[in-house]
This record gives structure tokens, C-alpha cells and sequence, in this order.
């Protein structure tokens, strides 16, 4: 099989057809194989469509991947539906080298201009865990459904607003829910029925 220095573990989502550059694998054992590869540059692990129990084995496969106090050589970067606090902070622990909001179409798109010694990573956005944790909103929390998913929740209101769209993106993903008026003033639970 052709060499790929780049690797996409992506086990819970269909997605467009890859670039020569990367090889895509489903099975995150197949990907810590292939990521013991001479002249491996990266592996993105994407968590978008994962239930709870696929995020654990994701999750996993991270720590893998970054073994040690100092971590490993190699390049890891997860690819987040959206910001969740308690991910990224796990994600900070096991020494993941960055987090970024890219879906598998746009990390796709990207890879196509990858050169086999330099990946385009300005374009994907993020950054290290600790300084994405650093920009989302304190008041950011989650809720398991039954079906294995989660539901982000708004801890100023007493977790009682689930929040999406255009709120979750504009204000509790980034720096600016310091201007989100929940923030500014929130709810104690008595005050929420
Ligand atoms: S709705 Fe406002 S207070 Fe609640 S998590 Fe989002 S930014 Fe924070």
C-alpha cells in the first residue's frame, strides 16, 4: 500500500473520499498500527457523530498516541463537533497537540493542499486544548441523553436551557460570552422554573 503521512481516524461519520495524502481509517486500532509508521507527520481523530461509549474508545486512542510525560513526536489533533469543556480537558491531559471545529468535508478540503512535510494548519483554526478551554464559557456544560449523545446546557440558567445554532457558536464557543447577558447576569436556581 502507498505510504500517507497523514492519518484520519474518523469511525463514526461518512465522509467525502480523502487525498492521496491521507489515509482513512474507521477502526481506531488500525489507526494506532498505521500511526507506528516511520515517517508519520499526524493523525486527526474526529469525535463528530460519536455517541459516549466511541468517544471513551476515541479517547483512548489518544492516550496511545501521546504515551509518556512528554508525550510522543507525533502530531495529534482532534477535529470537535463543537466546544465541551470536560473534553478538552481530557484532551489537555493526554497532550493532544491541538483541537479545531473542522468537520471531515472541511479538513478534507485542507488536506488537499497538504504537502507531504507541511499540513495547512492555520486554516483549520483552534489551537492548543488549554487555549480553546481558556476562550469557552465558563458557564458551558452537557447533558447525556438516552441515546448516548449529549446536549450542551447553560449553567447560568440553572441548566435548564439547552442552548444551540446561533447562541452556542457566536457566544459560548469563543471569547465573546463575556457579552452574552446570561453570563453578565445569571439565574440562580431558584430564580429558573
Ligand atoms: S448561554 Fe451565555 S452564559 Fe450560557 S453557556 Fe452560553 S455564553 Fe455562557
Amino acid at each position: 500500500m502507498e505510504f500517507k503521512p497523514y492519518i484520519l481516524c474518523s469511525p463514526a461519520e461518512d465522509g467525502p473520499r480523502m487525498p492521496a495524502a491521507v489515509a482513512r481509517v474507521r477502526s481506531p486500532l488500525r489507526c494506532l498500527r498505521l500511526a507506528g509508521e516511520a515517517g508519520v507527520r499526524a493523525v486527526f481523530v474526529s469525535f463528530h457523530g460519536a455517541t459516549l461509549g466511541e468517544r471513551e474508545t476515541l479517547l483512548d486512542l489518544c492516550r496511545h498516541l501521546k504515551p509518556g510525560a512528554d508525550g510522543s513526536g507525533l502530531l495529534v489533533v482532534a477535529l470537535l463537533p463543537e466546544p465541551h469543556r470536560d473534553l478538552l480537558e481530557w484532551l489537555r491531559e493526554m497532550r493532544v497537540d491541538r483541537v479545531c471545529f473542522a468537520t471531515v468535508h472541511a479538513f478534507a478540503k485542507l488536506a488537499a493542499r497538504a504537502k507531504v512535510d507541511a499540513f495547512p494548519w492555520e486554516a483549520l483554526g483552534g489551537g492548543p486544548p488549554r487555549d480553546v478551554l481558556h476562550s469557552v464559557c465558563p458557564y458551558l456544560g452537557h447533558q447525556a441523553t438516552p441515546g448516548g449523545h449529549e446536549l450542551p446546557l447553560c449553567g447560568a440558567y440553572a441548566n435548564r436551557m439547552v442552548i444551540g445554532g446561533d447562541r452556542l457558536r457566536d457566544y459560548c464557543c469563543c471569547p465573546h460570552h463575556v457579552r452574552c447577558e446570561f453570563y453578565r447576569q445569571p439565574h440562580p436556581p431558584g430564580d429558573v422554573v
